[in-house]
């Protein structure tokens, strides 16, 4: 059978940069082959039909020809352009942050058709989300558990026992809470007061629409978001860059 030279794939774009005269690099994640780079050619240049479909958190269909380096891209047809998460500012920066955290979990070529769905899922959401801070810590929690890093909450990651209503600890090395008696005094583990570990516990398990009824004050907000930053910066090892962008626009 001869090698087939084209073929459709649906995608998310996740990040581009230009390359050449009037090329773009894009490196977008795909329902069945996971993170792949692909080129496409002329793009910048005015007349292009391309251009509008190729920007980061748009769905596109795409025809694709193989190439020696990257596939070509020959056609791009819009699924979604997710306009609302693009016309306002906040909403742009979160969606930016979630093409950023599937980037950093994913390997190139990794088949993960599970973590496609949770991403395009999650963009619905967050456009229709009346709490863009509750919406993105259920990602990131249904992100860790995809990736197999979500955080032990229930019982206690040193001796296993059930976790008391008490102060715990959380531990970044062990990926997890820790109870009073092995977390107290532990170096690197810190506090984790009963009312946050509530909080992460019920994002973590609840149904989404359950989760976005939470009311909770700023102070708890955040540490909630602390704890899960942490803890994602430890998974990753590095530091991502929208969450900086969030605090800054949040500020303003
Ligand atoms: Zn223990």
């Amino acid at each position: 059978m001869p090698r087939l030279r084209v073929y459709r794939t649906r995608a998310i774009v996740l990040k581009r940069r230009d390359q050449g005269e009037a090329d773009r690099v894009l490196t977008v994640f795909t329902p069945s082959m996971g993170k792949r780079i692909f080129i496409a050619r002329g793009v910048r240049k005015p007349a292009s039909r391309k251009a509008g479909h190729l920007e980061p958190f748009t769905h596109v269909s795409l025809l694709l020809a193989k190439g020696r380096t990257w596939d070509l891209i020959t056609q791009a047809q819009m699924v979604t352009s997710f306009q609302g998460l693009r016309e306002d500012l906040d909403h742009a920066a979160y969606a930016y942050y979630f093409i950023e955290l599937i980037d950093a979990f994913s390997e190139e070529e990794d088949s993960q058709p599970s973590l496609f769905d949770l991403l395009l899922l999650s963009l619905e959401r967050l456009e229709q989300s009346p709490d863009l801070t509750l919406t993105a810590r259920w990602f990131e929690l249904a992100i860790l558990r995809l990736s197999g890093y979500q955080p032990q909450l229930f019982s206690c990651v040193e001796c296993g026992d059930e976790l008391e209503p008490v102060t715990n600890y959380f531990s970044l090395e062990q990926g997890g809470v820790l109870c009073s008696k092995h977390g107290e005094g532990r170096r690197g583990a810190e506090p984790l007061a009963v009312g946050t570990l509530k909080v992460l516990r019920y994002i973590q398990t609840q149904p989404y629409n359950t989760v976005m009824q939470l009311k909770l004050s700023s102070g708890r907000m955040r540490q909630v978001e602390k704890l899960l930053a942490e803890h994602i910066r430890y998974v990753l090892e590095r530091r991502l860059k929208s969450p900086r962008f969030i605090s800054l626009i949040s500020q303003s």
